[in-house]
């Protein structure tokens, strides 16, 4: 693979808190220099100037499909957005086709991915078998095969022994567990989020504090076993609260948000597209502050896509009958951008929570531009407006709420272990 030499780029590294103006040279699969006015040499060189040059996305919380539902993605279509998203890396959930709670499947989907060879998968096993909350998967046979956490995302664990014991035997074998807060029962599969908007336009709701008392109760069990734990898609002020305490009273929690709900509220929902039911859903504007809040201070460690591709199948319904989930690889950066625009973040913390953060979470290479490191580099331009359309999804799905709209900032390159996975063709001239 022929070496890169990034010129005149922004490069923006938060595991360092570097933020200069310099030539970025990749050898041999790793960041090897990082100065001013390098010589090329053999190396391909592109100029970079005006952008940004960071460490690759990192998503903790995608959805691939594959095995079972290849109809609304599969591996190589989900790395492919991925990697158009500026992802050099991503965590699939293991609420596939069967359930990844064995061996078989946690090695097929790496097996995949290496085959397809775009960006870094990492699988996600179950926290119990077939997901149904009753007994625990063999987390050590998942671990040894390649699973990075455990997770039964898409489901709550929502019997208290269960979990405890979850917590307890993740702990002893240092993995993360991954809650999908939602008390199911005060929930109850609700499609909107329960306020004033979903009273108005008059559909069946459910309360942030599904999410809240679920993550409350989880913060006990966390406190009684010491388990490193991990909140998917928190959405709401309260668990935003709860976690900001939890980190003061040291407890081992870590959580993510995503970019749907830091742009989004449930006015939203008000026209019934079903693009926008989500779980847990979009909430108030007032749940929108202050998980932008909770970004920008750090209480939520990271975005990550929730990226969750569906097919008209699930989607051409009425709102009550639709699947939940939209796709969020290739709109996340973006959406997260505006953070940057409207001054409530830097580029480095930003860049922080979309890379160096995830990394660091879950104990991944990545998540920074240290010489020696390896080349997972993505190029960004802060300032190219484009219009998002169905036709030029990677993803084989299009439920996305943001198609017809007009975006800032994209990303131009992204590069995994020094090879180029994807690039703008106006970068490369
Ligand atoms: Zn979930």
């Amino acid at each position: 693979m022929a070496d890169i030499l990034l010129r005149g780029g922004r490069v923006i590294d938060p595991a360092r808190n570097l933020d200069v103006t310099a030539d970025v040279l990749l050898q041999d699969g790793k960041v090897a220099r990082i100065e001013a006015g390098i010589a090329a040499g053999a190396a391909k060189v592109i100029d970079v100037k005006g952008m940004w040059v960071v460490p690759g996305f990192i998503d903790l919380h995608c959805h691939l499909r594959e095995p079972g539902q290849e109809y609304k993605e599969n591996i190589a279509t989900g790395t492919a957005a991925a990697a158009a998203g500026g992802f050099t890396a991503v965590c699939a959930m293991p609420n596939t086709v069967p359930p990844n709670d064995n061996r078989a499947i946690t090695e097929l989907m790496v097996r995949r991915a290496q085959e397809v060879g775009m960006v870094r998968v990492y699988p996600i096993g179950c926290i119990t078998q077939g997901q149904k909350g009753e007994n625990l998967a063999e987390m050590g046979e998942l671990q040894d095969a390649g699973c990075v956490a455990v997770s039964d995302d898409g489901r709550s664990v929502m019997n208290s022994e269960v979990m405890r014991r979850a917590l307890e035997y993740a702990r002893g074998l240092g993995l993360v567990v991954i809650q999908h807060a939602e008390d199911v029962s005060l929930s109850a599969n609700g499609p909107a989020h329960e306020g004033a908007a979903s009273t108005r336009i008059g559909l069946r709701c459910q309360p942030s504090a599904a999410e809240s008392a679920m993550v409350a109760r989880d913060l006990e069990l966390v406190a009684l076993t010491g388990a490193r734990y991990h909140v998917a898609h928190v959405s709401c002020a309260e668990t935003v609260r709860l976690v900001r305490e939890a980190k003061r009273r040291g407890l081992p929690v870590t959580c993510e948000v995503t970019p749907h709900h830091l742009t989004l509220t449930d006015e939203a929902c008000a026209g019934y597209d079903t693009s926008t039911r989500v779980n847990p859903p979009l909430r108030s504007a007032a749940d929108l502050a202050a998980v932008r809040e909770g970004l920008a201070d750090g209480t939520i460690d990271a975005v990550a896509t929730d990226h969750a591709p569906h097919s008209p199948i699930e989607k051409d319904v009425e709102f009550e009958q639709a699947a939940s989930g939209m796709i969020g690889l290739e709109t996340a950066l973006p959406l997260c951008l505006d953070l940057v625009a409207t001054k409530k973040m830097t580029p480095l913390a930003l860049m922080d929570r979309m890379s160096t953060a995830p990394a660091k979470i879950l104990g991944l290479p990545g998540g920074t531009l240290a010489p020696g490191s390896i080349a997972d580099v993505t190029v960004v331009d802060p300032e190219a407006v484009w219009t998002c359309e169905a036709g030029r999804f990677r993803s084989r799905s299009h439920n996305s709420p943001f198609i017809g709209r007009s975006l800032r900032g994209r990303a131009m390159l992204t590069v995994v272990g020094g090879k180029i996975v994807f690039a703008e063709e106006k970068l490369l001239g």
